[in-house]
C-alpha cells in the first residue's frame, strides 16, 4: 500500500485521537506538539507535591463520543457529586439530584434556592432532554442559555443562585450568552451520566491515550509556519507532507480570528480539615463576589495528597480586570470572609484565557474540509468540548483512511 506522510500539528485531544484512529488503521503520522507533553487544554502539572490540573476541569462520562474513544473505565475515574454547596451571604445549602447524592433531598426540596415550581421544571426538563437526541438538541433554535431558562419559567431565584454560577463555571462567561444549544447537550450529559476527574488528575486522560495507544509524540517541536506540502518547525526543519491536518485552535472556519472564554485559576494548600468533605463543587452565588466556584482536588487525587493538608481549586471567571497580585488579594479575602478559609497558602495560579472557544451557534455536525492538502481540526468548530474534539478527531481519520483506501486501489 502506498501511504501519504500524513502530519498532525497538535497533540490536543482531537490530534490524539486522529493518530490513534490512523494508528490502529495501520497508517503511520508525523505528530508534532509545541509543549513537552500532550493534552492541549487538558493538562495536569506537578507542583509541591500536588498534582494540579491547568484549570479545573470535569469530564462527562455521558459524552458519547468520548465514551466511544476513551474507555473510561480505566481511567480511575472519580465521580463528583450530582449538585452543589451553594455559598450565599455566608450561608450554606447543598442542592443536587436526590435519586443519586445521598442526604440532599430535603435540603434541595426545602431551600431557598428556587421556588417549588423551579425543581418541578428541573424534573420536567430532565424528563424533556434525556427524550431528545443530541442531534435533535444541536437543532433547537438559537438563543441565548439566559434566553432559554427565563422563557422556560425558572424564576429568577434560582437562575441568580444556581443556574448563572453553575454554568458560569461550565461556559467561563458570567452572562451566559453560550447558546441555549450547549445548555441543553450539558443539561443532558447531566441527567445521564456523572461529571468526573481521573484520581490522578484531568491530564490523565491524554496521558492514557498516548501509552495505551503507543502514539508516538515530537514534543518541543512548534510548527512556525506550514504551505502546501510541507510544515515548518521553529528551529527550522522543514517536513514534507501529502496531507497536514492542523489542530491549532487558531481561526474559525471561516477564517475569522476566534473568540474565546478564560477563566483565572487559583490552588491554595491548607490544613486539614476540608470545608466540603465529598468531592463536590462549591458555587458562590453572589454576583458581586470573583470567585465563581471552589473544588477540592484533594477529595479525590489519592495518590498525591500532602498528610494531613487540603488542596483548593478556585475559579475565578470575571476578574474586573485585576491584575494578579490584586486579583490575589481580592480572592483570599473572599475565600476567608465568605467561605470562612483560614491558613491559605497559594501554591499556583494560571491565567487561562483561550478555555472554551466562542461557537455561535453551537454545533454538533463536523464537515469535513480539506483545502490544499490541509485540514483544519478541533473543538472550535463545533462547540468547546471534549466530546467535540473527539467527534472532530473521528471524522477527519475516517476521511483519511477512505483517501488512502481510494489511493490503494488506484495503484493496485
Ligand atoms: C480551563 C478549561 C476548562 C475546560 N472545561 C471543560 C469541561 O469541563 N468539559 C469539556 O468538555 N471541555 C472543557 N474544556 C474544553 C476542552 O478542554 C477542549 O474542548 C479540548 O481539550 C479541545 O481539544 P483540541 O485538541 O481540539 O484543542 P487543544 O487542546 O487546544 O489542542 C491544540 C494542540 O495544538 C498544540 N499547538 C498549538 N500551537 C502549536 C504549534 N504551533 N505547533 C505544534 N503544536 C501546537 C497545543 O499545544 C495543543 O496541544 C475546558 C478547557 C479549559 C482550558
Amino acid at each position: 500500500m502506498q501511504q501519504n506522510k500524513i502530519v498532525i500539528i497538535g497533540a490536543g485531544l482531537t490530534g490524539l485521537i486522529v493518530a490513534k484512529e490512523l494508528k490502529n488503521n495501520g497508517l503511520d503520522v508525523v505528530l508534532l506538539e509545541k509543549l513537552d507533553q500532550p493534552g492541549g487544554r487538558i493538562r495536569t502539572i506537578e507542583k509541591n507535591g500536588w498534582s494540579l490540573d491547568v484549570g479545573f476541569q470535569v469530564l462527562l462520562t455521558a459524552y458519547p463520543y468520548l465514551n466511544k474513544h476513551v474507555p473510561l473505565n480505566r481511567l480511575e475515574l472519580q465521580n463528583l457529586d450530582a449538585g452543589a454547596t451553594i455559598f450565599y451571604k455566608k450561608r450554606t445549602i447543598a442542592i443536587g439530584d436526590p435519586l443519586r447524592t445521598k442526604g440532599v433531598l430535603l435540603s434541595t426540596i426545602f431551600s431557598n434556592v428556587g421556588t417549588l415550581n423551579d425543581k418541578l421544571l428541573i424534573f420536567k426538563l430532565q424528563r424533556t432532554v434525556k427524550k431528545w437526541s443530541v442531534d435533535e438538541i444541536f437543532e433547537y433554535p438559537n438563543c441565548s442559555t439566559m434566553e432559554y431558562l427565563t422563557n422556560y419559567g425558572f424564576s429568577d431565584n434560582i437562575i441568580q443562585k444556581f443556574f448563572k454560577p453553575f454554568f458560569t463555571g461550565i461556559f467561563l462567561e458570567d452572562k451566559l450568552e453560550t447558546s441555549a444549544r450547549m445548555f441543553l447537550f450539558v443539561f443532558k450529559m447531566f441527567a445521564e451520566g456523572n461529571a468526573a476527574i481521573p484520581h490522578g488528575g484531568i491530564g490523565s486522560l491524554p496521558q492514557f491515550l498516548v501509552k495505551e495507544y503507543g502514539i508516538k509524540i515530537h514534543y518541543n517541536r512548534p510548527v512556525a509556519a506550514l504551505g502546501k506540502g510541507f510544515v515548518v518547525t521553529s528551529d527550522g526543519e522543514k517536513i514534507s507532507a501529502d496531507l497536514i491536518v492542523d489542530t491549532r485552535p487558531e481561526f474559525s472556519a471561516d477564517h475569522e480570528e476566534l473568540n474565546w472564554n478564560g477563566c483565572h485559576n487559583f490552588y491554595f494548600e491548607h490544613p486539614s480539615p476540608r470545608l466540603i468533605k465529598s468531592p463536590r463543587i462549591g458555587l458562590n452565588a453572589n454576583p458581586q463576589k470573583l470567585v465563581n466556584n471552589i473544588f477540592y482536588p484533594s477529595s479525590i487525587l489519592v495518590p498525591h495528597s500532602k498528610k494531613g493538608m487540603e488542596l483548593l481549586s478556585v475559579t475565578v471567571v470575571n476578574s474586573h480586570r485585576l491584575g494578579k497580585s490584586e486579583l490575589e488579594k481580592v480572592v483570599i479575602k473572599e475565600l476567608i470572609e465568605d467561605f470562612q478559609l483560614s491558613n491559605l497558602n497559594l501554591v499556583h495560579y494560571f491565567f487561562i484565557p483561550k478555555a472554551i472557544p466562542v461557537v455561535n451557534p453551537s454545533l454538533n455536525q463536523f464537515t469535513v474540509i480539506e483545502e490544499d492538502g490541509v485540514i483544519k481540526a478541533g473543538d472550535y468548530l463545533m462547540n468547546g468540548s471534549q466530546n467535540a474534539a473527539c467527534k472532530a478527531g473521528e471524522y477527519i481519520a475516517a476521511f483519511i483512511l477512505d483517501k488512502e483506501k481510494i489511493l490503494d486501489g488506484l495503484t493496485k
